[in-house]
């Protein structure tokens, strides 16, 4: 007998059609003789739909407030999903963030999780009940409800699989697993069996929506196996773990291409170029809750330089103000920012041994008319900024050169 967490996304559990069918294959599982715990996200877009209708009644946005109204997405779809199992016959039981003991800091919006006190997992489980148990949500050492973040469902769902020592966590989204490029842009992509964690995680920090980045970082730390896979087909999907390929011998160096359409770019031109002011601008930016993506800088030319650094576009006005009160500080001419940025990123573990990985990237991007603005690399992947409206035919050549068609 295994124990499985199963995490259905908003998607797989968008109407009522949709979880009467996640119902039965729970009850299917339940029947092999498994053990199973789910955590549900918000029906379909309900929490897009939420955080619109709080910024339609007030311009203020209190985060205890916000966090009690987000979470209630999660409440519904995990009373819904419980009574559809009981209609399949299984004892079945829903429970908050709070009811399942997980405890968090109480920073709300973005929550982190402190500590998880199963005991009513446990309780549920001996007596044969099925927990369905609410994403994204904790109680804060405030005692207040908080909510995860975007994607905290994934989290929720790794961190049970953990404190249960289940045997595997199964991530269910409306794609069959982890492709080699958002199948939206490219048709041909193909499905990855398997994903180191290591891989995974670049292709998360550079913009693959799926998992979410911060549980595959808890994953990876806690050695908690993932299969990301479809509630729609319901066959094998990627699976993620630290193990190396098999198929090692032949590896391809690039396994997958990325994109991110979501950062904007700022330059600070003609900064005075001597040490400390990269120190006091960056120290000034991380102040203000910006996150710096990726940072250039010129070669020094009579004593100045040029600064350019990404950051998301949330954070972009603020940025701008920030560089804009530290002109004199700098000894710098002006700032200018460009929102109609993007990057797209080739991934591999294979890349650290194989030199002309990076060249035939650049390589494929010229001979397409598109530009590089920026580059930046890890030992497993190599990044480039380019502009927007030519992302998707950067993703498309670079998935072509590296052969990664299916
Ligand atoms: P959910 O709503 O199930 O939590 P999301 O909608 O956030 O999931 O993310 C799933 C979507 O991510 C897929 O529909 C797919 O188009 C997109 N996607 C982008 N890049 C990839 C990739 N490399 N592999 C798989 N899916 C990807
Ligand atoms: N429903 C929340 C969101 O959309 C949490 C989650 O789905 O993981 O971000
Ligand atoms: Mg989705």
């Amino acid at each position: 007998m295994a124990l499985i967490v199963q995490k259905f996304g908003g998607t797989s559990v968008a109407d009522a059609d949709r979880i009467r069918e996640v119902a039965d294959q729970v009850a299917r599982n339940v029947r092999h003789g498994n053990q199973v715990i789910l955590v549900i996200s918000a029906m379909g877009k309900e929490t897009d739909e939420l955080l619109r209708l709080a910024g339609d009644v007030a311009r203020l946005r209190p985060g205890r407030e916000m966090d009690m109204l987000i979470t209630a997405g999660e409440r519904k779809a995990i009373a819904l999903v419980a009574m559809a199992l009981a209609d399949k016959g299984l004892d079945a039981v829903s429970f908050t963030g709070s009811q399942i003991g997980f405890i968090t800091d109480t920073n709300h919006m973005n929550a982190k999780i402190l500590e998880v006190r199963p005991e009513r997992l446990r309780e549920a489980l001996e007596r044969g009940q099925v927990p369905v148990v609410a994403g994204a949500q904790g109680v804060s050492t405030d005692r207040d409800v908080t909510f995860l973040g975007r994607g905290g469902s994934d989290t929720t769902a790794v961190a049970i699989a953990h404190v249960m020592a289940a045997d595997v966590c199964e991530l269910y989204t409306d794609v069959s697993g982890v492709y080699s490029a958002d199948p939206r842009l490219v048709p041909g992509a193909r499905r990855m069996a398997e994903v180191t964690f290591d891989e995974l995680l670049e292709m998360t920090a550079t913009g693959c929506p799926k998992p979410a980045m911060r549980s595959v970082e808890f994953a990876r730390s806690y050695g908690v196996t993932l299969h990301v896979r479809s509630a729609f087909t319901w066959e094998p999907g990627t699976w993620v773990r630290e193990e190396t390929r098999e198929s090692a011998v032949e590896e391809a160096s690039v396994i997958a291409v990325t994109h991110d359409t979501s950062d904007a770019k700022v330059t600070v031109e003609r900064v005075a170029d001597h040490p400390g002011v990269a120190a006091s601008l960056f120290r000034r930016l991380a102040e203000r809750g910006v996150n710096v993506d990726m940072i250039v800088q010129n070669v020094s030319l009579s004593g100045h330089t040029d600064i350019s650094f990404t950051v998301p576009q949330d954070s972009f006005a603020e940025s701008l103000a920030t560089c804009r009160s530290m002109l004199g500080d700098l000894g710098a001419k002006d700032v200018t920012g460009d929102e109609a940025v993007g990057k797209v990123s080739i991934v591999g573990s294979g890349m650290k041994s194989d030199p002309g990985v990076a060249a035939r990237m650049f390589e494929a991007l010229g001979a397409a008319g598109v530009n590089i603005e920026m580059i930046s690399t890890s030992p497993i992947r190599t990044s480039c900024v380019v502009r927007r409206d030519q992302v998707e035919t950067a993703v498309q050549v670079l998935h072509q050169a590296f052969d990664l068609d299916a």
